[in-house]
């Protein structure tokens, strides 16, 4: 029997990873999609991690960004992208077709015609240590995205960096913050001197030059930034309700390493303004050959452009194998129903998912199989990734285990109680013991295999 060659495989889902698929499953080549799941941040890519969206067109009053990402991978699937819900462990370009292998429970090799590298870059963080205790409650990485959210207007903001980032940053932030504060740790700027200038003139931005951010603090929101002045050995206070990083980004092409031509900063080199790169047959879209634009709008009209070449090189070689579609037109996408607040006339003794203080304190006391309670929050885009994952791992025990999802914003005393104190958070109890805890995105098997073990005692 010969082995099957796909005709596309796209790796990320960002909006490069998702526009692409949609528009090659358009064309009837029936992409692969490979998520990512861990590597270089969470599925869905940085829109994940932001809150409103403001300036995707077609959006006038903003989008949420995991809602906008759902989006965009509920248009895929419905043109008949398939997705893998996992990293690509390695790609390997040095012969065609191409090979990937993945880290999902199959671990099979996926050979295909052409490819699409969509892995985005990862924003750089400075690891401090309450970083992730403020990220994205004071934190950000993207003052454009971020920057004119409610909590930032009219108060005093901050950007870490000196380069050209750092600088656009700095002054786009004095449209919406009081003041700005430039943290540089060098005594220059490495931005363009035009750049440089426009900081340097804004009576809105004090540059600190030669000054190391060392910790945060606040309460439940940023409040104070702890720095050192080059020279100096007391620690400094600077009041601030926001904090942008704009110390760089590094591209997610380590799995590419020694197989394509990438630039001195690890960015995948491509054909000026066009997504072939120096393989043929492999296109790239998006953050990871991109290091200036780095919109999502951006992204997404360079997965469409990779998508078409992609569909060019396919039909010039004679590689395409196009399927046939009966309905024209496919089926809408399902609407996602949010789930109730269980309470005494909803509550089910025997529901695998179950939302609320009602149903924890009932299934907590009574039940004797695993439960997990999961700790989420409205806007978590981890979160938003973590729930289908859970949900088809108790699916595949048919109820031999339970979960129920705690938001922490409408029941706070209670995630202040299990001592939760970042979303999402997953807590495994049998019979009123914690068995186990998991803080942030986790692979299927983790939670699986947790509860295999308690079933199997
Ligand atoms: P850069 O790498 O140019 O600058 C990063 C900045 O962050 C530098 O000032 C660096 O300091 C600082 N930095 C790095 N690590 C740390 C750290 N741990 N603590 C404190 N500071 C740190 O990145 P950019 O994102 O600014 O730019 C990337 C590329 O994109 C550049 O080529 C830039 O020109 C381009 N760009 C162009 C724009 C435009 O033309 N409109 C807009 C934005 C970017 P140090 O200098 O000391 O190393």
């Amino acid at each position: 029997m010969s082995e099957s060659i796909e005709n596309i495989v796209i790796v990320g889902s960002g909006p490069a990873g998702y526009t692409a698929a949609i528009y090659a499953a358009r064309a009837n080549l029936q992409p692969i999609l490979i998520t990512g799941f861990q590597k270089g941040g969470i599925p869905g890519g940085q829109l994940m991690t932001t809150t409103f969206v403001e300036n995707f067109p077609g959006f006038p009053d903003g989008i949420m960004g995991p809602e906008l990402m759902d989006l965009l991978k509920s248009q895929a699937i419905r043109w008949g992208t398939k997705l893998i819900e996992s990293d690509a462990d390695i790609i390997d370009i040095n012969k065609h077709p191409f090979c990937i292998k993945t880290s999902d429970s199959s671990s099979k090799k996926i050979k295909t015609n052409s490819l699409v590298i969509a892995t985005g870059a990862s924003a750089n963080k400075l690891n401090l240590p309450s970083e992730s205790k403020f990220w994205s409650k004071g934190i950000s990485a993207c003052a454009i995205c971020d920057g004119a959210t409610p909590q930032f207007r009219k108060e005093e903001l901050a950007v870490v960096g000196g380069g050209d980032s750092a600088c656009e940053e700095a002054v786009y932030l004095t449209k919406y913050g009081s003041h700005v504060h430039l943290l540089v740790r060098s005594n220059k700027l490495r931005a363009s001197a035009a750049m440089a200038d426009r900081v340097l003139l804004n009576k809105d931005i004090t540059i600190h030059f030669s000054t190391e951010l060392i910790d945060i603090q606040g309460e439940g929101w940023l409040q104070t930034l702890k720095v050192k002045r080059l020279g100096s050995r007391n620690h400094e206070d600077i009041q601030v309700k926001g904090l942008f990083y704009a110390i760089g980004h590094t591209p997610n092409t380590e799995i590419l390493k020694n197989q394509l031509e990438l630039n001195k900063h690890g960015y995948i080199v491509t054909k000026p303004g066009r997504p072939e790169t120096s393989i043929e047959g492999v296109f790239a879209a998006g953050d990871v050959a991109d290091s200036e634009w780095r919109q999502g709008v951006t992204a997404a009209a360079s997965g469409c452009k990779a998508a078409l070449a992609a569909e060019k090189w396919l039909s010039k070689n004679n590689l395409a194998s196009l399927i046939h579609r009966d309905l024209a037109e496919p089926a809408s996408t399902p609407k996602n129903i949010p789930t109730e607040i269980s309470d005494q006339n909803n509550f089910k003794s025997d529901a695998i998912w179950q939302k609320g203080s009602y149903a924890l304190r009932k299934l907590y006391h009574e039940s004797e199989i695993p439960l997990l309670v999961i700790y989420t929050s409205p806007n978590c885009g981890p979160c938003h990734v973590l729930k289908p994952q859970i949900k088809r791992v108790l699916k595949e025990l048919e109820g031999k285990a339970q979960a129920v999802e705690i938001d922490i914003e409408i029941d706070p005393n209670i995630a202040e109680q299990a001592k939760v104190n970042g979303t999402p958070t997953v807590q495994l109890f049998q019979l009123k013991e914690l068995k186990e805890e998991w803080k942030g995105v986790k692979q299927r098997s983790d939670f699986k295999n947790s509860i295999l073990k308690l079933i199997n005692q």
